[in-house]
């Protein structure tokens, strides 16, 4: 009785001539055609509500929906102007199928210049998913994230790059989870966007309800997703800017969403199991490396001085590879990043 009911309503709801063609993603609806803006609206809780905005892309042809999403770490400049810049320059008339664009998930982060977390709960806010209703601002924020844009897109791409202390030479990660409809389709995002080195990701979470990261969040709910990473140390040069533009369009046009052949890269640079190096002593840090140089394990790539000039640790390269990043400023305190080193594996 029940689902005969339901499927009047969705018969005669569906008879509507604008019922197929209308998106919406938070406070955006878009029709077919239209490129529109809103808010993903995070209700205030223990804390603060807070305003995501967003854009919708609502193309004339039918076809996959992309969700292209920067900005989780506020300061990571490049990928959140290249975002801004794709909203500026879409056409919809051009596209099949939608898009789902969030350029600035931690506004908190981006107004008070503060890297890597949100500074209302000092929450990373891609380390919380697939969130919480009833959490702190970056839970509730994960957990809308999940509903509005992860649950209504079929493809995700989590665009972020180096962080205000970061100096990161541009690479994507692509997650080999075992689901070869998935990895399959998943490398062939990679390969579009055309960074010319991937980290091969084997350890990302396989259950839904502890995804962690927003690329796990879509993947373990079968939507095919990857991460890139252009810009550093509080720049948007226009050469990393660009390339994150570029490769948004050409996976539009590898998944058919715009005309045109997508282009992939030829020789891509295929990294293992990065290796982080984490400072064991406060004080001054002084890189001798710099971001894309190559290093041989046990190489010195910089050391840390007291605040009396004395030499106090001295880092190096737990494994030959490339320095992925680098930290670019002084300020150290115990136990925080100094580098990431990746070493090169064979095409998996
Ligand atoms: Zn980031």
């Amino acid at each position: 009785m029940r689902t005969s009911l339901l499927k009047v309503v969705l018969t005669v709801a569906c008879a509507l001539p604008a019922c197929a063609a209308t998106f919406s993603v938070g406070t955006a609806t878009a029709e077919s055609g239209q490129k529109t803006t809103g808010y993903l609206e995070v209700l205030a809780g223990s804390d603060p509500a807070m305003n995501i905005p967003v854009v919708v892309v609502n193309g004339t042809k039918p076809g996959p929906t992309l969700a292209l999403v920067s900005g989780a770490h506020g300061t990571e400049y490049a990928s959140i102007i290249a975002l801004e810049k794709v909203i500026q320059s879409v056409d919809p008339a051009q596209v099949s199928g939608k898009l789902i664009i969030v350029p600035l998930v931690n506004l908190g982060s981006f107004e008070k210049k503060v890297p890597h977390v949100n500074p209302t709960d000092g929450k990373s806010m891609n380390r919380f998913y697939p969130g919480n209703a009833n959490g702190t601002q970056t839970e509730r924020a994960s957990w809308l994230i999940t509903k509005e844009v992860v649950e209504k897109c079929d493809y995700l791409i989590d665009l972020h790059g180096g962080d205000l202390d970061e100096s990161l030479r541009p690479y994507s990660y692509w997650s080999k989870t075992g689901n070869e409809r998935l990895d399959t389709a998943s490398r062939g995002m990679v390969l579009a966007f055309g960074l010319d080195h991937i980290i091969v990701v084997t350890d990302r979470p396989k259950d839904p309800s502890a995804s962690r990261y927003l690329d796990s969040t879509a993947s373990t709910r079968g939507k095919p997703a990857i991460a890139v990473e252009a810009g550093y140390s509080g720049t948007a040069e226009p050469e990393d800017v660009q390339k994150l533009v570029e490769g948004c369009y050409n996976v539009m046009r590898h998944l058919k969403m715009l005309p045109g052949a997508a282009q992939t890269v030829e020789n891509p640079v295929w990294v293992g199991k990065v290796s982080s190096v984490s400072s064991p002593s406060a004080g001054f840090f002084y890189p001798l490396v710099r971001r894309g140089t190559y290093v041989a394990e046990g190489m010195k790539i910089g050391y840390v001085t007291d605040y009396f000039g004395k030499t106090v640790w001295e880092a190096r390269a737990p494994t030959s590879g490339v320095v992925l990043y680098i930290c670019s400023v002084p300020s150290m305190k115990k136990d925080d990043n100094v580098a990431n080193i990746g070493p090169i594996t064979t095409e998996p």
